[in-house]
């Protein structure tokens, strides 16, 4: 098989699957499949839970777990996310509002948004909505939007990152070193934090390139005032030469695998 033929047949394969999902993703949305769990995230100048993450799952009898990597590309192309992403909000939001209740006051939360979800589906005044009906503060809300997001839809983005700021609520940059955005493009845009991808973290104690690109990051970050945030730690060594790099925030399996809100709360609710 040449490589023209390989390259073909992995697109079928590709092909076959992406309509699977199609039925996987409506059956799915049909019989309450999707479910949220929630990541900690700890900061480093305080050694000290600072919140969780939401993240979304999906498990059914018929087609077995299908992770978000695959389904939210899809979702968003079918336009499903619309849905989708309004059931992660309210979700999410009422977790949250259970999670203060038993304790865990000043914690925060983080939510990943789809850009679809900004130019198709007015998300700033949901959010803001849901916020008032589980009477949550904006400060204490952090939204995650991909770097790579950031170039499909710039002018809507950037307007819906002013108002997200105005209401008090912060937006990171999340997957941040993986997409195109220059230098330039970042300073159009109202961004608390950036969240450095976790293929960088990976080598940070192993390979230069990746331990020059994460000091870069963070040094970069402190002069524009921003937070850093470092997600996928799974070594003690990583943890400690992004603590001596200065970085702000943790996140990864060394911490805390996402987990449901019962196991969340009853591992960090002393
Ligand atoms: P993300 O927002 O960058 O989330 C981090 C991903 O890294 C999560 O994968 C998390 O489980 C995984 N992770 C965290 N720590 C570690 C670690 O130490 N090692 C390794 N190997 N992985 C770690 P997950 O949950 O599969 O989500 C993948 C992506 O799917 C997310 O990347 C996000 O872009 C998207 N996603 C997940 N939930 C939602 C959602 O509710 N809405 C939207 N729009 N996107 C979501
Ligand atoms: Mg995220
Ligand atoms: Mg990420
Ligand atoms: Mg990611």
């Amino acid at each position: 098989m040449n490589a023209f033929n390989t390259l073909e047949s992995i697109n079928t394969v590709n092909m076959a699957r992406w309509h699977e999902l199609e039925q996987i993703m409506a059956h799915s949305m049909k019989n309450h499949y999707f479910k949220m769990v929630y990541q900690p995230l700890v900061s480093l100048t305080s050694g000290q839970l600072m919140g969780f993450e939401s993240l979304v799952r999906c498990e059914s009898p018929r087609y077995g777990i299908v992770g978000p990597d695959e389904f939210i590309p899809h979702v968003e192309q079918s336009g499903m996310i619309l849905d989708l992403g309004d059931w992660i909000l309210e979700q999410t939001l009422h977790d949250f509002s259970k999670m203060k209740k038993i304790g865990m006051e000043g914690i925060t939360i983080s939510l990943n948004i789809s850009p679809v979800q900004i130019i198709e589906g007015d998300v700033f005044s949901k959010v803001m909505k849901l916020l008032r009906k589980h009477n949550v503060d904006p400060a204490s809300i952090k939204v995650e939007l991909t770097e790579t997001a950031l170039i499909h839809s710039p002018h809507k983005i950037a307007k819906t990152f002013e108002q997200f700021n105005k209401e008090g609520v912060k937006v990171w940059l999340d997957d941040f070193g993986t997409g195109y955005a220059s230098l330039g493009l970042l300073r159009q845009f109202n961004i608390d934090g950036l969240k450095i991808d976790r293929s960088f973290i990976n080598g940070i104690a192993t390979n230069n390139e990746d331990f020059t690109l994460c000091s870069a990051i963070i040094a970069m970050a402190q002069r524009l005032g921003l937070e850093t945030i470092a997600e996928g730690i799974e070594q003690r060594e990583q943890l400690q030469i992004l603590e001596q790099l200065g970085c702000d925030v943790a996140q990864g399996y060394l911490l805390g695998r996402p987990s449901s809100l019962e196991n969340s709360t009853a591992t960090w609710v002393k």
